[in-house]
């Protein structure tokens, strides 16, 4: 027989990033009341180290912090985790920040004071549009070498060489979409955090670098393919 646990089958993992620890505890009990499984830490520093540790299905994130501040928390998670909804929490009245918060790629945003109500709907919203999706993925075996995403490394027989945030972004955002082309605007948008193509040039010279690290050839490359006049699209050669 099942077992008992309705409430908890629509929860979702939320990354909570909040420095007033009055309202950090209130969201954490909002959320856990709503049956979500919540990880809550303090600072930028800790929100990084977290949401890069651990695929979160959302991440509300303060955008005042301490060490640092929720706009660059934000622009790191984006890019070593593209498809990781966030929620981002802003002052009151600061239509600016709103608005560079979305730019700097935040899915959504609540002003403070928010209600209860207000919170847990977007929380269920944006919680579930990825629950269980590609970002789970922490470890991607190709040509040779393995992948290791969550601990942002390639490992290839004895050796090892590390992987920037962005990097896990590109591998993260091509082997999710492996069943088709993904467009260097694509990528300049989810991983880069930047609109337009002015600046595609940026995304080959990033893979350059990046198949030094994970193909065993770098010249004739195997896990990341160029695909004339499209872009790139994940080899899956295992
Ligand atoms: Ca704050």
């Amino acid at each position: 027989m099942r077992p008992r646990r309705a409430w908890h089958d629509d929860g979702v993992r939320v990354l909570v990033v909040e420095d007033e620890a009055s309202l950090r505890e209130g969201i954490v009990d909002l959320l856990q009341g709503d049956g979500h499984d919540v990880v809550a830490v303090g600072d930028g520093v800790a929100g990084v180290e977290s949401g890069l540790r651990t695929a979160f299905d959302l991440v509300v994130l303060d955008l005042m912090l301490p060490r640092l501040d929720g706009m660059e928390v934000c622009r790191k998670l984006r890019a070593a985790r593209p498809g990781m909804p966030i929620l981002m929490l802003t002052a009151r009245g600061s239509e600016d920040d709103k608005v560079r918060g979305l730019m700097e790629g935040a899915d959504d945003y609540v002003t403070k004071p928010f209600s209860a109500r207000e919170l847990l709907a977007r929380v269920r919203v944006l919680g579930r549009r990825n629950a269980g999706a590609g970002d789970a993925v922490d470890s991607v075996d190709a040509d040779g070498a393995t992948l290791d995403l969550a601990r942002m490394m390639v490992v290839r027989g004895e050796a090892r060489v590390a992987l920037t945030p962005r990097e896990v972004g590109i591998v993260r955002w091509l082997h999710k979409h492996k069943d088709r082309v993904v467009t260097r605007a694509e990528l300049l948008e989810h991983v880069f955090g930047q609109r337009g193509d002015l600046q595609t040039r940026a995304v080959d010279m990033a893979i350059a670098v990046l198949r030094k690290k994970v193909e065993s050839d770098p010249a004739h490359p195997r896990v990341i393919v160029s695909v004339k006049g499209a872009g790139y699209a994940w080899g899956s050669v295992a």
